[in-house]
C-alpha cells in the first residue's frame, strides 16, 4: 500500500481548503486531497457575493465591522458564539482586499472601488460581488495562488476513515478513485474542509459531492456533531429542480408576489421586506402556499421584470440562464417561479469551546468551512457570511498552526499498528458490501431524503420528528445490508455512493434527533408546537454524540457578548 507522510493534511479544495493550505504551504510541507478536481468544488457555485464592512456605497458609508457582528448576531437569531462573530467581521474587510490583491475579479462601481450589493438581514449594502458568480471567480483566484505556492494536490481521493494514535490524530486513509486502491496519509495535524451536506435531503441546492463525508468520519472518530438541526431553507430555489435563485436578484431590488399580486413580506416583515433574513422569507412563501395563496400548491412568483433588461444582464447574467435554461422563463419579461429549498448547514463538525476556533476534541484533527461549527451562524446564516467564513477562518487556522509549530509525532509502530487496524476494517466493509445481497443503497438514499423533506422541513413538529426519527434508525439496519454491484474498485462510482451513504445517514439521525429535542422555535429551526423561541432552556448549542446505545445529546452553552439576546424583529 502507498504511504505519503505530510506535516499537514487538508480534505476538501474549496475556498476554505485552499485558503488554509495556501497560507500552511508557505512554510511547511501540507497538502489536500479532494474527491473533485478542487475547482469543482462546491464553493464554484456561489453566486451572490461576500460580505464585508467597506461602505464602497453612499448608503453604507457608516458601515463598520460591529455592525456587521451585529446583524450576523440578530441573524442567528442569538445562537452563535459572539467572539467568533467579532473576529469573523472585523477580518472581513482585509480577507476581500486580500482577494482583490490577488486578482479576483469582482464586479466595480463607477468610482473603481469594490460594488457592493444588500443582502438579506444586513443594515447596509456591504455584500461584494463578481455579477452573480462570485464563488467560481474567488475559487479560481486561490487555485491560482495555491498552485503558485507549490501546494500539493491529490485530485480524486475520497477520505475514507480518519485514525488515531497515542489518543491523537495521525492519518487518514483514502480511496485513490481513478485506480481503486487505498492509500495511507500520516499526517499529525489534519484539517476537514469537506463543505456541506445538503444532499441528505432529497430538494436541495447543494451538487451532489455535499455528502458530509468529513462530518461522518470525525462523528466516527468520536468527534460530536453540532447544532445539525438548524438547516438552512434558502426561499428562492427554482421551482422543480431546486437550483438556486441567488439573494441577490432581491438585493437588486426584485420582488415576492403571491397568487393574488400580494408583496406578502408585508404581513411578516413590513420594514425589510424581501430583504428579511432567509428563515424569516422562507417561513413566509411556505405558509402563503400552504394557505393557497400560492401558484399550483408549490411555489410564489420572483418577480425582477420591473429591474429592467440592462440591469438584469449585466447583475444577474447567470441567474438569467438558469431561468431560461431549467425553466424556459426569461426574467427580464416573465417572473421567475420559486419555492424553499435546503440549502446551507448551519451545523456540522463540534468544536471546542475556547479561542483556538476550527480545534476539534481530538487532539491535531481541525475543522474549516461549511462542515465545521465554529459556531458563526448560529440559528441562521446571513447570505455572504459563508464565504467571508471560508476564507477568513482558512487564513486564521493556517497561521494559527504555524504558530502552534509541529507537535511531536506519535511513534512509528503506533501510527503503523493504527494504520493496519483501520486498513482492515475498511477492507472488511468493502468485502461485506461486495457480498451483501439486501436493500439497493439508492431506495436507502432515497427514503432518507425523502423523510427528511417530509418530516424535518421549513415546519416541524413533534409527530413528524418521532416518525423521521424512526424511518431512519430503520435505514441504519437497512444500510447494514446494502451491496455494491461491481468489485472492480476503479471509478467505482457504486462504492463511492455507498461510503457517502454511511456519513449522511449518520447525519440524518442527528438532524432528526435534534430537531426533535429542541423544544422551541429558533432561526431556521421552527416547531409549530412550540413556536416561541426559549432562551431559558434553549439558549444552547447542541452536541451529538454516539455511544453503545445509540445518540445521545449534550448542550454547550452559547458565548455571548456585547449584543444582549432580544426580540428578532425586521
Ligand atoms: C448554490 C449555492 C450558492 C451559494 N452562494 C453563496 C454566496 O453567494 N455567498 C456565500 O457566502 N455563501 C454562498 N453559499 C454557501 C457557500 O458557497 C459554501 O458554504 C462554501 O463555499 C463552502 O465552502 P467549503 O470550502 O466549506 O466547501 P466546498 O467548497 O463545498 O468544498 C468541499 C471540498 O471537500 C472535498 N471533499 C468532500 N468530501 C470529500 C472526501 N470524502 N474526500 C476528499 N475530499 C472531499 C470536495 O472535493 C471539495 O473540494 C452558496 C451555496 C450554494 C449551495
Amino acid at each position: 500500500m502507498n504511504i505519503e507522510e505530510f506535516d499537514v493534511l487538508i480534505v476538501g479544495a474549496g475556498l476554505s481548503g485552499l485558503r488554509a493550505g495556501l497560507e500552511l504551504s508557505k512554510k511547511w510541507n501540507a497538502a489536500v486531497i479532494s474527491k473533485v478536481f478542487p475547482v469543482r468544488s462546491h464553493s464554484g457555485a456561489a453566486q451572490g457575493g461576500i460580505n464585508a464592512a467597506l461602505g464602497n456605497l453612499e448608503e453604507g458609508k457608516e458601515d463598520t465591522p460591529k455592525s456587521h457582528a451585529f446583524d450576523t448576531v440578530k441573524g442567528s437569531d442569538y445562537l452563535a458564539d459572539q467572539d467568533v462573530v467579532m473576529f469573523m467581521c472585523e477580518e472581513a474587510p482585509k480577507i476581500v482586499i486580500e482577494f482583490e490583491s490577488m486578482g479576483a475579479p469582482f464586479s466595480r462601481l463607477e468610482s473603481g472601488l469594490i460594488a457592493q450589493r444588500p443582502f438579506g438581514g444586513a443594515g447596509f449594502p456591504r455584500t461584494c460581488y463578481a455579477g452573480d458568480r462570485t464563488g467560481h471567480a474567488l475559487l479560481h483566484t486561490l487555485n491560482e495562488q495555491s498552485v503558485r505556492n507549490g501546494l500539493t494536490f491529490f485530485d480524486e481521493y475520497f477520505l475514507v476513515d480518519l485514525f488515531i494514535a497515542e489518543g491523537k490524530i495521525a492519518g487518514l486513509i483514502a480511496l485513490d478513485i481513478a485506480k481503486g486502491e487505498l492509500v495511507s496519509f500520516r499526517s499529525p495535524y489534519i484539517i476537514l474542509a469537506t463543505g456541506g451536506f445538503g444532499r441528505i435531503f432529497k430538494y436541495s441546492t447543494n451538487a451532489v459531492i455535499n455528502t458530509g463525508d468529513g462530518v461522518g468520519a470525525a462523528f466516527r472518530a468520536g468527534v460530536p456533531m453540532q447544532d445539525v438541526e438548524f438547516v438552512q431553507f434558502h426561499p428562492t430555489t427554482l421551482y422543480g429542480t431546486n437550483i438556486l435563485i441567488t439573494e441577490g436578484a432581491r438585493g437588486e431590488g426584485g420582488y415576492l408576489f403571491n397568487s393574488k399580486s400580494e408583496r406578502f413580506m408585508k404581513n411578516t416583515a413590513p420594514k425589510a421586506m424581501e430583504l428579511a433574513p432567509r428563515d424569516i422569507v422562507a417561513r413566509a412563501i411556505e405558509t402563503e402556499v400552504i394557505e393557497g395563496r400560492g401558484f399550483e400548491d408549490a411555489y410564489v412568483h420572483l418577480d425582477l421584470t420591473h429591474l429592467g433588461a440592462e440591469r438584469i444582464k449585466e447583475r444577474l447574467p447567470g441567474i438569467r440562464e438558469i431561468s431560461i435554461y431549467f425553466a424556459g422563463v426569461d426574467p427580464i419579461e416573465q417572473p421567475i417561479l420559486v419555492q424553499p429549498g435546503q440549502h446551507y448547514s448551519m451545523g456540522g463538525i463540534g468544536t471546542k469551546f475556547n479561542g483556538d476556533y476550527g480545534e476539534t476534541d481530538l487532539s491535531g484533527l481541525y475543522t474549516i468551512g461549511e462542515c465545521s461549527c465554529l459556531s458563526v451562524h448560529g440559528a441562521n446564516r446571513l447570505g455572504g457570511n459563508s464565504l467571508l467564513e471560508t476564507a477568513v477562518f482558512g487564513r486564521y487556522l493556517g497561521r494559527t498552526l504555524l504558530k502552534k509549530g509541529l507537535p511531536k509525532k506519535s511513534s512509528s509502530s503506533d501510527i503503523k499498528a493504527a494504520e493496519e487496524k483501520t486498513i482492515d476494517k475498511i477492507e472488511k466493509l468493502f468485502k461485506k458490501w461486495d457480498q451483501n445481497s439486501g436493500k439497493k443503497p439508492v431506495d436507502v438514499r432515497n427514503e432518507m431524503g425523502e423523510t427528511l423533506n417530509r418530516y424535518v422541513g421549513v415546519y416541524r413538529q413533534k409527530d413528524d420528528l418521532e416518525k423521521a426519527n424512526n424511518v431512519l434508525k430503520r435505514l441504519q439496519k437497512d444500510f447494514l445490508s446494502v451491496h455494491v454491484s461491481t468489485e472492480d474498485r476503479r471509478f467505482n462510482y457504486g462504492l463511492l455512493r455507498n461510503l457517502e451513504l454511511r456519513s449522511m445517514i449518520d447525519i440524518a439521525e442527528a438532524t432528526a434527533l435534534s430537531s426533535l429535542w429542541r423544544k422551541e422555535s429558533r432561526g431556521a429551526h421552527f416547531r409549530t408546537d412550540y413556536p416561541i423561541r426559549n432562551d431559558d432552556e434553549y439558549l444552547v448549542h447542541t452536541m451529538v454524540y454516539r455511544n453503545k446505545d445509540g445518540l445521545k445529546i449534550k448542550t454547550k452553552p452559547v458565548k455571548l457578548g456585547i449584543f444582549a439576546v432580544k426580540e428578532r424583529k425586521y
